[in-house]
């Protein structure tokens, strides 16, 4: 079979070697490199390929030959391993790398995999290669709407929609209404029992509720939320979807184990997420780069109960900024910067707070909310927007901001 691979990151890459393994032919084709999309019995598409701005993408459809997510390309060739699979707007990572540590400690052999970074296609490789006896029990996929946009029979075991909110607007010609509807698609080949909605949606059916501070499974507490690094509320949310997941695998009586509890406390929320990066002059600094809409945002602006200097800007995603303007009075002041800094500082001031305007400059953006801080405040990076306008990534803006912080006088 000639299989053509639509966009050469890192999953076109996976992609294109899962087929070598499976004895087929494969290429990858840019957007920026070729012009004419070659004929293929078969079009695999990176998440990266933009729908509506890639002429590839429209010459595939074109075609008429069969597209498929490489998100699906990797689950078909999985070998049946079971998948567990998380979606959302926010808290995907956190969940995804929370959903396969219990399951490691509770003595799985498990991996992740999808939009986390590690392409689906590519486990599903090393995989192929392996003797059973060495074989993965579990796969915890993260999963981004783009993936979602070419399944058809991806059909994982159980699946988490931890929650909507606006994001990636410009992706779909419906907008918001799209983009819930591609996240929604995670269901489609999921039995209704294992259909787990986040806890931001009400659902009679779910196993795992917060009472006051304490996870309870099946009307029995598991764990005092305050002796994780998990009690806020987000992470609460992230935390018992999470554990409904594991559940599909793990017998129940695990988590009301020491072994559950000791694998909770363990676990912390990876690098740039309201991430406590440096203290100076009594304020505290926090690295929140990974808040890539404002949703994250507010989520993160709750938890602190000190006023907050808000760092926010960068690229659009034709979001609907103006769940804004609830923290207003949680903030101290508000430093814009980047591509849409006019847009948020519109909103930002309709709710009575006038954000100072650093332009594209986002060190100067941090030297301002660095004098606007006081002993006793918390200087919070969260942008709620992409970093492609001033960066490589988020991770690359986390890390500038970490340095800014770590070049502060002591
Ligand atoms: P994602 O992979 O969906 O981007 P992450 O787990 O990396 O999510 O978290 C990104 C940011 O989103 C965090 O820094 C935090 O500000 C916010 N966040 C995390 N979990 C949630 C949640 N369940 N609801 C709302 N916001 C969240």
């Amino acid at each position: 079979m000639k299989l053509v691979v639509l966009g050469g990151g890192i999953s076109g890459r996976a992609a294109v070697r899962l087929a070598e393994i499976r004895g087929d032919f494969a290429t990858i084709v840019n957007d920026s490199e070729t012009l004419e999309l070659p004929e293929a019995d078969q079009y695999i598409v990176s998440p990266g390929v933009h729908p509506l701005r890639s002429g590839l993408y429209s010459q595939a459809v074109e075609r008429g030959r069969p597209m498929l997510s490489e998100l699906e390309f990797g689950f078909e060739n999985l070998g049946g391993i079971p998948v567990l699979a998380v979606t959302g707007t926010n808290g995907k990572t956190t969940t995804t790398e929370l959903t396969t540590h219990l399951l490691r400690r509770a003595g799985l052999r498990t991996a992740f995999a999808g939009n986390i970074g590690v392409p689906l296609s590519e486990i599903a490789a090393a995989e192929a290669l392996k003797s059973p006896s060495e074989r993965l029990e579990a796969v915890v996929v993260e999963v981004s709407s783009f993936q979602l946009e070419l399944c058809r029979d991806f059909a994982p075991l159980a699946a988490v929609l931890l929650n909507l909110e606006s994001d990636h607007v410009d992706r779909y010609r419906g907008g918001f209404a799209e983009y819930c509807a591609v996240k929604r698609s995670i269901f489609n080949r999921v039995v209704s029992g294992n259909r787990i909605w986040g806890l931001s949606f009400s659902d009679a059916g779910r196993r795992v509720v917060a009472v006051g501070r304490q996870l309870v499974l099946d009307g029995r507490a598991v764990i005092d939320l305050d002796s994780t690094r998990l009690a806020a509320p987000h992470n609460v949310e992230n935390l018992a979807a999470a554990v409904e997941l594991a559940l599909r695998i793990v017998p129940a009586d695990w988590f009301y184990s020491e072994k559950f509890r000791a694998a909770a406390r363990d676990f912390s929320p990876g690098a740039h997420r309201c991430e406590v990066v440096g203290s100076r002059s009594g304020v505290v600094y926090v690295n929140d780069s990974k808040a890539t809409n404002p949703a994250a945002v507010l989520a993160a602006v709750r938890t602190f109960s000190t006023p907050v200097v808000l760092l926010l800007g960068g690229l659009d995603k034709g979001m609907d900024f103006s769940p804004l303007k609830s923290i207003v009075p949680q903030l101290k002041a508000a430093v814009c910067y980047g591509q849409c800094r006019d847009k948020i500082a519109g909103v930002l001031a309709a709710a009575g707070m006038t954000p100072v305007n650093c332009g594209m400059d986002f060190s100067a953006a941090f030297e301002a909310a660095r004098r606007l801080a006081g002993p006793g405040d918390t200087v919070l990076l969260s942008p709620a927007c992409a970093s492609f306008d001033l960066f490589t990534g988020y991770e690359a803006r986390g890390n500038r901001f970490r340095e800014l912080v770590a070049a502060l006088p002591e």
